[in-house]
Order: structure tokens, then sequence, then C-alpha cells
């Protein structure tokens, strides 16, 4: 029991939202390294490609912790750097899962050869952003990538397309493996203070990076007091979790959309076997399986 109880923990992330300098701003803020050390293992990404999934999640997460109930947040970066497609897709439980074209990228910095260069690897492309309300049609938004350095495309994101001038911080600290990751958005509200607006960016201005405060131990609230300079009211704890909902039902579903052709191709096969892209859980159709989609299928027409 123990173990198993200590293994969910090892895949919380936690999350604290708080407001800042009496309700100016409201910040979210995550330690994601138990997220995105489970991601970068599911993908077996490397280096830079281990820095653009695990910042790219981050937000991803942080965004889906904005939504309502059964609402899902997909954030899709496309460029035409060696990575060339990203993908996160989180849910307002903290449910976040993603995937990645190219795990293999190691680009460093030309200047500091100890810091992966996540915008070479991404390069120029776009950031689209799909909220899926289900009912109501999907809120769907594009925008040129700024850097590729992923927070601050979000950023660009948060002022142009949901008119929310924001600060967003993200990074994921490689060795070998993830050693740590994190990020923040921090929202101006509408009853902020313009002066108020410089206090804070000159504050983040001489802020650490968001992996060198984790490694100098700096807890989520410590980092909020050093922006807010102890103004700050934390009004709620939250998780997020690498989870996938795929299932063998969900993906017979997705078979049943095939075209008949396409069936009959498959069913030449003794065994069809579907691997899930988010999970990399392998599900198995036997041949009779696919038959018996078809002929349900010519009994419908
Ligand atoms: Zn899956």
């Amino acid at each position: 029991m123990e173990n198993i109880k200590e293994n969910n923990n090892n895949n919380k992330s936690e999350v604290l939202i708080a407001t800042l300098y009496d309700d100016s701003f409201r910040i979210y803020i995550a330690n994601t390294t138990n997220l995105v050390l489970k991601a970068t293992k599911i993908h077996k990404t490397i280096k830079t490609s281990s820095a653009a999934l695990g910042r790219l999640l981050t937000v991803t997460g942080l965004m889906g912790l904005m939504l309502k109930q059964d609402e899902i947040i997909n954030c899709k970066i496309n460029g035409d750097g060696e990575i060339k497609y990203i993908l996160g897709v989180a849910d307002a439980n903290g449910n976040v899962k993603g995937e990645i074209s190219n795990p293999n990228s190691y680009i460093v910095c030309k200047d500091k050869l100890n810091k992966l260069n996540v915008s070479e690897a991404i390069g120029n492309g776009t950031l689209t952003v799909i909220k899926d309300f289900h009912l109501k049609e999907p809120f769907i938004s594009s925008i040129p990538l700024i850097s590729g350095e992923i927070a601050e495309d979000f950023a660009e994101y948060f002022l142009t397309s949901e008119q929310v001038p924001s600060s967003v911080s993200t990074g994921v600290l490689v060795s070998k493996k993830v050693i740590n990751a994190g990020g923040f958005i921090i929202q101006v509200l509408p009853n902020c203070d313009n002066v108020l607006i410089d206090v804070i960016e000159n504050k983040l201005k001489s802020l650490k990076p968001f992996t060198t405060l984790l490694s100098e131990n700096f807890s989520l609230e410590d980092i909020i007091a050093a922006i807010s300079d102890n103004n700050y009211k934390i009004y709620e704890k939250r998780y997020l979790q690498y989870h996938c909902d795929c299932s063998k039902t969900r993906f017979k579903k997705i078979l049943g959309r095939l075209d008949v052709n396409s069936l009959k191709e498959l069913s030449l096969d003794e065994v069809t076997e579907i691997n899930c892209h988010f999970c990399q859980k392998k599900y198995k159709f036997s041949r009779d399986t696919i038959l018996k989609i078809i002929s349900d299928k010519e009994i419908k027409k």
C-alpha cells in the first residue's frame, strides 16, 4: 500500500494559485518536475526535446486549471526547426498529456554551451491554442511564434488572443534526465494600477531563472513571496499529473470511423496493433474484431 501511495505522489506536480499585491495580479505557479519526468520517459526524449516538451506541458497544464469542468485545452507548436511539432493537452482536473514529433533534438546555444537552444530547435512557426467547450464551438487561435522559447510565445498569445497582459515563465533543467521543471503564469487583473505593473516587471527582471530557484530549494511559496514582496494571498493548491485517458473501447470507436476499404486492408493482418501517441500503450485488435467492425458498418448502410 505504502508503495502505491508513494508512486501516486511521485506522479503529482504541485500548483499554487494566488493573488499578488492586493488582488492586482493572479499567479498560477507549478513545480512540474514529476510531470515532465514522466512525459520525457514515455516519449524517450533527450536534452532539447525534453526541455521543449516539458515547457509546453507546464504552460498547457497551468492553462488547463483555468478552464471550467469538462473543458479541454490543446496547445500546438508547429515550427520549421528540427523538432517540427509538439502538442500539449490538458483538462480542468490537472490531467496533462502530450506528444513530440522529434524526441532526439540536442541543440545548445552558441554562446552558452550548457544552455539548450529550444528556440532554434523549434524555429519559425505558429502556436495554436484550441479550447474545446464540448457544447459550444471550440475556441481556436493561432499566432506566429515570437521566439520559439515557448514562455514568450504564450505571453504574446495571452496578450493578443485573450487580451490579458501576462508574464509567462517556464524552464526545464536537463542533465542526463530531467532534474527539475516548472513555471508560472502571472495575469494582470482588471483593477491593477499601472505603477504596480512596473514594480512587478522589475521584480521579474531581477528574479533568477525558475529552474535555478528550484535547484536552490526555493518552494513555490518562496517564489511567490519574492515576486510580490510578501504581498500575496494563496487561495488554492492544485496538482498536475501526466495522465492519458485512452482505452481499447476508444480506439475501437476510432477504427469504426475508418472507411471499409482501409478496414479491409487491416483485416489482412492477423492482428492490428495501435499505438497511443500520448502514452505509447499498445492495443491489439484481432482479425475477427476488425471483420466484425466491417460487418457492423455494412449493416448500418
Ligand atoms: Zn494513451
